[in-house]
């Protein structure tokens, strides 16, 4: 079993003071477990000073967004290199919201990762399926392009620095988790496509979280799973005792 990855995503929520509050609550409770990786995703104005809380902790911090390019006239964006300098880890790439609002595509997803491996972040690739495209049977399809056209041109040792966040769309924020079989079977599919292009020593590397609507109650099923090596949430991220309840079920699982 490899050690899980739980994440927060607090997407565009929160003050700076709940923020703040939220993110002492982390560093103070015993986050700080070997047994699981924590990370917390706050929005991009909020990230200095939640890095300047967390770094004494074991808690990562990433921004849920960045552009790919190094620097420039690219009004309203954020580089990698920026997020590093205010003490950033990771990034979230290709969420399904960045998707869907803001017409992200394959591509652009697959620059922004080369962009931030380049500059020392480690990226969440999110992939996942509408609910339309479930039910045409094209689950399969739409990931495998996702993953393929998302890690076109990265070598096997770049693709070990990911994670990949499996997040059926039709699951976020609405409170219809995929059924922990659906959701390991999916992700059993993703490690076997890593592991057709890039071979067994990277797919086994590499940590495939579960998204959509994971709370304290379906956690400990989901996390069961042998393909599931963590969490990335949402909604739930926002409450400490719910996130911190997750977290607890990773423990308890390792
Ligand atoms: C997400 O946005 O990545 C997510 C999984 O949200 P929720 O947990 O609220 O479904």
């Amino acid at each position: 079993m490899k050690k899980q990855f739980i994440a927060g995503n607090w997407k565009m929520n929160l003050t700076m003071n709940d923020a703040k509050d939220l993110a002492r609550r982390l560093c103070n409770e015993a986050v700080n477990s070997d047994a699981v990786d924590v990370g917390v995703f706050p929005a991009f104005v909020f990230l200095r000073d939640i890095c300047e809380i967390l770094h004494t902790s074991k808690v990562y911090v990433g921004a849920q967004n960045m552009y790919m390019e190094k620097s420039g006239a690219f009004t309203g964006e954020v580089s990698g290199a920026m997020l590093r300098d205010v003490g950033c880890t990771h990034v979230i790439i290709g969420h399904s919201e960045r998707r869907t609002i803001f017409q992200e595509t394959n591509a652009m997803i697959n620059s922004k990762i080369k962009a931030a491996l380049s500059c020392g972040l480690s990226p969440i690739l999110c992939v996942g399926e509408r609910q339309e495209e479930r039910d045409a049977g094209k689950t399969s399809e739409v990931i495998g392009n996702q993953l393929t056209e998302g890690l076109a041109g990265l070598t096997s040792e770049q693709i070990k620095e990911l994670t990949i966040a499996y997040e059926p769309v039709w699951a976020i924020g609405t409170g219809n988790t995929a059924t922990p079989e659906q959701a390991n079977e999916v992700h059993a599919f993703i490690r076997n496509i890593l592991e057709s292009k890039h071979g067994n020593d990277t797919a086994q590397c590499i940590r495939i979280q579960y998204g959509g609507s994971v709370n304290s109650k379906n956690a400990n099923e989901l996390l069961g799973q042998p393909e599931i090596d963590g969490a990335l949430v949402g909604g739930a991220s926002l409450d400490p005792k719910s996130f911190l309840d997750i977290v607890y079920e990773a423990v308890r699982l390792s």
